[in-house]
Order: C-alpha cells, then structure tokens, then sequence
C-alpha cells in the first residue's frame, strides 16, 4: 500500500487507493443504508456500526434452533446455549489483548461498569478517591458519582477530574502520569476512557497502566470506542478490568451484549466484593441449585444471567470478520485512511480556515476518527452534509465527528465526502 507521504486530492487517486486495498472486499459483506436510492457514505461507525450481511444467517440458525428444539437447545447442537458465551471469547482475546479466560460477552456496557466497580473501586477513609477525565461520556460520569454516593461519599470530593490545559483539547500523558502520582496515596481507582469519544484521543493505557501499578493502584478503562478500532494489550499491560459495547466498531447491533476483561491476576480472587449470579457460579455445580455462591475462575466469575443467545449470534457474525481481517491489517488501513481523511480536510481548511481538528494528528494517540470543530454555521454544514448523503455525528455545541471504518469505507468514500463537505464549508462560511 502506498504511504501517507504521497496522497494526492483526486477520484483517480483514491481508487487506485482501493485497488490495492487488502481489505476492500470487506465493504461488500455489509448492508448500507440509501438516501434517494443511493448508498450513503457512512462515517458514524463511532456511534452504530453497519449490520454485517451474514447477520440473518447468523441469527436465523438459532431461531430456527429454538423453533426445533425448543428448551433442548440449551444442551443440543454445536452451538447449544448453556456455552453460548464461550464462543466469542477467542475473537474477543484477540481485540484486547488478553486470554480467553479474561473476557466474557454479557450484560451492557454500562451495567458491567458498575458490576466491576463493585469489585474494583474499594474506597478506604484515607485512599478513597477516583482519578478521571473531565467531559468524560455522560453515563461514565454518572456511574462514577453514583458509585461514590453508593460508598457514602460526596461525589466532589471523591473524584478528581483531569482537564487539557489552557488552549489544548486533549490531555497530555505526563499530565496524567503526574496527577497519578500525586494523588497516589488517596486514589483508589484510576478510571479512563481508552478512546476518548469527543476528541477522539488514544490514551496511553500502557503508560497510564504501569504508572497505576507501581503505586498499586486499580486501573479501569473503558473501551466503548477503542475496541474493533486500535489493537491493544490488555493482559501484557497488567490492566485490572476493561468493559465495552458492541454495537460501535463492533457492528454487533443496536444496544448488543457488551464484555468485559478482567485480568488473570484477579482470576481467583474470590474475595473481591462481587454482585454475583447463577450463571457466574462453578458452571459444575451450576443445576445443583445449592446454596453458597462459588465463582467460575477468570472473568466468568462476574457473570449474573444466562446468554443472550441472539445477541450474541449478532456479535459472533461481526467478530468473525474481524478474525478474518485481523485487528493489525485493519489498523493499518485505519491509519492511511484517517491520515487521507486528515489530509484532505486540511486542504479545504487552507482556503477557508473555518475547521480545527481537535483529534491529535499523530496516528499513535488516535484511532479511525477525527473530531473537526467548525468555528461557523457548524450545525448547518453538518445538515447540509446530511442532505447530500452524508452520515456523520454532531455533538453540541459546534463539533461533527466522522469515523472512516477500515471494513466498510473506501478511499473513494472520503474523496467524495470531501468535495461535499468543501461546498458545504463554503455554503456557510
Ligand atoms: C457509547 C458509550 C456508552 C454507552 O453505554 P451503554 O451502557 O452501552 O448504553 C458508555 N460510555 C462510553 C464512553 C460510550 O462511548
């Protein structure tokens, strides 16, 4: 593949950019929504990713499961349901960087957050407090101030939020890694996004993860725009747990089975606090139906109910592309098109100067998407984007995201979105 070096601003560029594309033939396996019987060109993958075709296979063979089998499905088959879980944690290991062991597909980001913090976020009177961005994504805000209440603590108090500096978007590591160690003797918990989801920046967990360590401090990230779009190492980097959503770049559907890590170092942890569940319990003695609550090893153990089983078919579809593709290659044609997507917005912004991307330029502290600031009219270029077949995402008060999917765009995508998006600056400026 050609390198950043050498872009050039034109349909006959852009195609040959398709043309050697590894991965291009994955474009095909998904469905795209029309506008005036045309596809759209869709950026918004940082919000719904697009239903991969083999979904109704997927999902139809367990409905027709359950129609055959009915309550025998639970045992019966290659997929039978009392292991449905299991399926999705070799894709899952292989998106973060951990054991199979470390993961399990269940509940709803939001919800594993909690069940997690339950575990994780363990305040003491004097190491009680909780190291976190500002302007994190609303339920993370929320989650964390009900978690400290939930302790009896003033939310105020209990969180420090960390803010760019003066003039700057995104917040720099050696900011992070001194605020880590000058709060260490009263955090508890150092909680992160592992994308941020407005600006876009790529936390340096590796860096932020050793620094919580050799203060023995938890450390947490949440994943919802990092997992499917960079690779990571969750295990190697000794993380304690990590949850995430599937229906962003893991194109796993409207509000899908999220996950959960939690590293092997707390696999047998059996002390640790826990909301605890019939299906988290030895799945040996599962249908004993006794009492006394013992945890399956690794991250099982956090497990409350039973699959489910269709959602999961859902995400399967999807992570079997992934496996296909594989996290690196799709890396790799992630930071070429966000670098040609970057390029072609400056261009525009040369002549006009109405647009700031505030995602950081440098492709290692970014994923696919970039987050463009438009200084005027900023509402109305982004309606007018989406008159012309544009699908992208505003977020007040004055920022559209856009996120290139290496599985599902195409070089030709983000030329043609950038002569619509030129007369749109221009329209309104
Ligand atoms: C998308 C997103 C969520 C959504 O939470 P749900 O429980 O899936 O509704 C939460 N946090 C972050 C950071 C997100 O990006």
């Amino acid at each position: 593949m050609l390198s950043t070096t050498s872009f050039v601003p034109s349909l006959d560029f852009a195609r040959k950019m398709d043309q050697v594309d590894p991965l291009g033939r994955f474009k095909d396996l998904f469905h795209f929504p029309k506008k005036n019987g045309k596809s759209v060109i869709y950026c918004c993958g940082n919000s719904l990713g697009l239903q991969p075709k083999s979904v109704q296979t997927y999902i139809q063979k367990a409905l027709t499961d359950w129609a055959t089998k009915g309550v025998d499905g639970h045992f019966e088959g290659e997929n039978a349901w009392l292991y449905a879980r299991k399926r999705s944690k070799p894709a899952l290991a292989n998106l973060v960087g951990a054991l199979p062991t470390e993961v399990v597909a269940m509940n709803n980001l939001s919800t594993n957050l909690h069940l997690l913090l339950v575990s994780f976020y363990r305040p003491t009177k004097s190491k009680f407090k909780i190291l976190t961005e500002a302007g994190a994504f609303p339920s993370d805000q929320y989650i964390l101030e009900s978690q400290a209440r939930f302790h009896g603590l003033d939310p105020n108090s209990a969180i420090v939020e960390m803010h760019p500096r003066p003039n700057e978007h995104t917040l720099r590591t050696e900011d992070i890694l001194e605020q880590i160690s000058r709060n260490q003797d009263e955090l508890a918990l150092i909680m992160l996004p592992g994308i941020q989801y407005y600006t876009g920046q790529l936390f340096e967990m590796e860096a932020i993860a050793a620094a919580a360590n050799r203060f023995g401090i938890p450390v947490g990230f949440d994943l919802a725009h990092a997992i499917g779009n960079v690779p990571m190492k969750l295990h190697d980097w000794h993380v304690d747990f990590a949850t995430w959503c599937s229906y962003k770049y893991l194109n796993a559907g409207p509000g899908n089975v999220s996950g959960v890590f939690v590293h092997e170092k707390h696999a047998h942890a059996d002390h640790l606090p826990r909301f605890a569940g019939w299906w988290g319990h030895d799945e040996e003695e599962r249908f004993l139906m006794q009492k006394g609550f013992k945890p399956m090893p690794g991250a099982d153990g956090w497990l409350l109910s039973n699959d489910n089983v269709l959602g999961l078919e859902a995400l399967q579809a999807s992570l079997d592309l992934f496996e296909e593709a594989g996290i690196m290659e799709i890396r790799k044609k992630s930071e070429l098109m966000t670098g040609y997507l970057e390029f072609l917005i400056n261009r525009i912004n040369n002549k006009t100067h109405l647009v700031e991307i505030i995602t950081p330029s440098d492709p290692a502290q970014r994923g696919c998407q970039l987050s463009l600031l438009i200084h005027k009219e900023g509402k109305r270029v982004f309606d007018s984007l989406y008159e012309a077949g544009v699908i992208a995402d505003w977020r007040n008060p004055n920022v559209v995201r856009l996120a290139p999917v290496p599985l599902y765009n195409s070089f030709e995508d983000l030329y043609h979105f950038s002569r619509i998006f030129e007369t749109s600056v221009q329209k309104f400026a």
